[in-house]
């Protein structure tokens, strides 16, 4: 299923979730039929999505017609069959209990078409256990939404143990078709990446007060006023809803063990059936007043301690290889309005003392919430989650900067955004310095490739700042041959290079592109080899590599023309690999970047050095092949490779 082929959506559960999701689909230009039990419940939230579009249009973010429209698009049904039997894909929004969604999955089975994906907005449940009730576990996801669906952006995609990688496409492709941004779970791991660092913050934040080491206005105080979050721990729980915030905690605990003990204090407030703004009382009063927090009573202690177990859980996540931990700061920042991700915070204030911090409160306190995960201390040696590579590999560049989204990935950007990131002399004598660099770090083993800004990958050689070249034909060959082998060298290296492009990509910068192994654009970007415009050909490696990656006739087009071409004719030129609509060209990349360190970095090295040994020279790059296949035999990844394969299980590879 793609996302060309998604007309329909059955949206089931006409309630607080269900009714906002199905107000985006129909906004979107979906037709949406919206299902519940009963009559009364189907009508009441077709109530609610008329009032949310009223207010739309209201604020002029819709106009009369928009809305009209988007109303008229929802078939409201109690009928269970009829709502999902002409869907392509159906969103489930019932009672978060897994009895109640089993069945519906059963039942669901049998009317919908085999090709239909099913998608579950559980903020909890095991996503593999809800799969398994269906007769398409590969089809099946979690599109996690946020409350209230029209305005938050984030969604998470979960992947279930069985759920094909189509499936989580399509399901992203759908999350921005309805103008959300995706961030993917690729463990179905409790409480995902948001509930993860949202619920142990805010049982931590009843911990402190249950012990009597602060109170709710000191421990909201530090969060909103020092962290600068933008609510209280204590806030944030009484809207999420005590009862709800207890649920999502409980099962934590089960699954992830006493770390996530929940507080006495939780179980007490709705026991009393004081469960937040819902019931107008929770740890706040909202009759009398609600969440007044004072701006001056936070204590450092209080920020430490919460920081600390943020990044905690932020490596055990990371570790779990549950996101990487660029992804999860920006889940965070998009599901919570965190003003930075978790990582960022800790970074920020030093993992180090974070790490000393949950240290002493072991020591103090000693209970298994405070336990030092062993990749947090990973993270603290290394000077933080995004923090010591940078400083370590950016300290003698110029015009590059390198950057570390995940564990295996390093982005080297072209760091010139004042120049459309056009390319100097010192950016050629850099490039390879930034390759040897990281070839001699063990973590890496993708190479990304992007210039700083969205406005251009590159447009090319920065010729004013070459002008001491054009006077002598030998300082050009020179010239010319330093940035064959500049470019070379990304062809050179072991690790594989994937080219993030967004904007103009042009002369020496598409050349640069071209050297890389994939490429991924956005799809405003413009590319074109326009040296023949200034009377020159493309000088660094661009005459031959175009056609060995398009073929001889499109590559003289190219050039010939020296015309721009935008990102979807190179796409079908076989230029581009992945084209990616919108703004999330960088989140993307290293997504995809990430996804391609899982693989085997050895094989993977081989890939490139058979095919660029093979060129020109059928026999020699068989008789290359036959020799890397040889060698392989008697690495680790190939005895994990296939014993992977035949526990059914995703291999990990450790490059040896
Ligand atoms: P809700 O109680 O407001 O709505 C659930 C609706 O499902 C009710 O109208 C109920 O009548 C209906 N329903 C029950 N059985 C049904 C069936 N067999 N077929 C169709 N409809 C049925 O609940 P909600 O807050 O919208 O939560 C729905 C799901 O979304 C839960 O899994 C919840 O965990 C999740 N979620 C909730 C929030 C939130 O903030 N409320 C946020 C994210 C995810």
């Amino acid at each position: 299923m793609k996302i060309a082929d998604i007309d329909t959506i059955a949206v089931l559960g006409a309630g607080t979730m269900g009714h906002g999701i199905a107000e985006v689909a129909a906004i979107a230009g979906f037709d949406v039929t919206f299902r519940d039990i009963e009559e009364a419940f189907v009508q009441d939230g077709i109530e609610q999505i008329e009032w949310s579009l009223d207010k739309l249009v209201e604020h002029e973010r819709l106009d009369r017609e928009e809305a009209d429209a988007a109303r008229d698009r929802i078939t409201p049904t109690v009928d269970l069959e009829a709502a999902v039997r002409d869907a392509d894909y159906v969103i489930e929004a019932v009672p978060e209990r897994l009895d109640v969604k089993r069945d519906v999955y059963e039942a669901v089975s049998e009317y919908a078409l085999t090709e239909t994906i099913f998608a579950s907005n559980t903020s909890s449940l095991p996503i593999t256990s809800l799969a398994e009730a269906t007769d398409r576990p590969e089809k099946f996801c979690g599109m996690h939404f946020f409350n209230p669906p029209v305005r938050m952006e984030l969604v998470e995609v979960i992947a279930g143990d069985h759920t094909a990688e189509e499936t989580l496409e399509a399901t992203e492709e759908l999350a921005r078709a309805f103008g959300k941004t995706p961030v993917r779970v690729r463990k179905d791991t409790p409480g995902f990446i948001v509930n993860r660092i949202a619920i142990p913050l805010m049982n931590e934040a009843a911990w402190l007060v249950h012990g009597d080491e602060a109170t709710i206005e000191s421990v909201d105080s530090t969060a909103k006023f020092d962290i600068g979050l933008p609510m209280g721990a204590f806030e944030l729980a009484d809207l999420v809803g005590l009862d709800v915030s207890l649920d999502v905690l409980e099962f934590i605990h089960e699954e992830l063990g006493d770390a996530y003990e929940p507080c006495p204090l939780l179980g007490e407030k709705v026991a009393a059936e004081e469960l937040g703004q819902k019931t107008n009382v929770g740890f706040y009063d909202y009759d009398n007043g609600g969440a007044e927090i004072p701006a001056n009573e936070g204590s450092e202690e209080v920020e430490e301690t919460l920081l600390a177990v943020m990044a905690n859980e932020t490596a055990k996540l990371v570790a779990a290889e549950v996101s990487p931990v660029t992804e999860i700061d920006r889940a965070v920042e998009l599901g919570l309005g965190f003003p930075d991700g978790p990582a960022a915070l800790a970074d920020t204030y030093g993992v180090d003392a974070l790490v000393s911090r949950l240290e002493q409160r072991q020591a103090e306190v000693d209970h298994p919430r405070y336990g030092v995960a062993e990749s947090l201390v990973d993270v603290a040696e290394r000077g933080g989650f995004h923090g010591t590579h940078k400083e370590k590999e950016t300290a003698a560049f110029d015009d590059l900067r390198i950057e570390r989204p995940h564990e295996h990935v390093a982005t080297i950007v072209l760091d010139r955004p004042h120049r459309l990131n056009a390319i100097t002399p010192t950016m050629l004598d850099e490039l390879p310095t930034a390759i040897e660099r990281l070839e001699q770090d063990a973590d890496t083993r993708v190479i990304l490739l992007r210039g700083e800004g969205d406005r251009a990958f590159s447009v090319g050689a920065d010729i004013s700042g070459m002008s001491s070249v054009w006077g002598d034909s030998r300082d050009a060959v020179a010239l010319s041959r330093q940035g064959q082998a500049a470019f070379g060298r990304l062809e050179e290296t072991d690790f594989l290079v994937i080219a993030a492009i967004d904007g103009y990509c042009l002369g020496g910068g598409m050349e640069l592109a071209t050297a890389a192994d994939l490429r991924i654009a956005s799809s405003r970007s413009t590319f074109g080899q326009t040296e023949l415009n200034l009377g020159l050909i493309p000088g660094w490696g661009g005459t031959q590599r175009l056609s060995r990656l398009i073929g001889e006739g499109r590559a003289k087009e190219v050039i010939f023309t020296a015309d721009h071409y935008d990102a979807e004719d190179l796409r079908d030129y076989g230029f581009v690999n992945r084209l990616v609509e919108g703004d999330d060209l960088v989140a993307e990349a290293e997504a995809w970047a990430a996804e391609l360190a899982t693989g085997p970095p050895i094989a993977q090295g081989y890939v490139k050095q058979v095919m660029h040994g093979g060129r020109g020279d059928n026999d020699a790059g068989l008789e290359l092949e036959a020799f890397a296949f040889g060698q392989l035999t008697q690495t680790d990844d190939l005895m994990e490779g296939v014993t992977a394969f035949l526990e059914d299980r995703e291999p990990e590879f450790e490059g040896v």
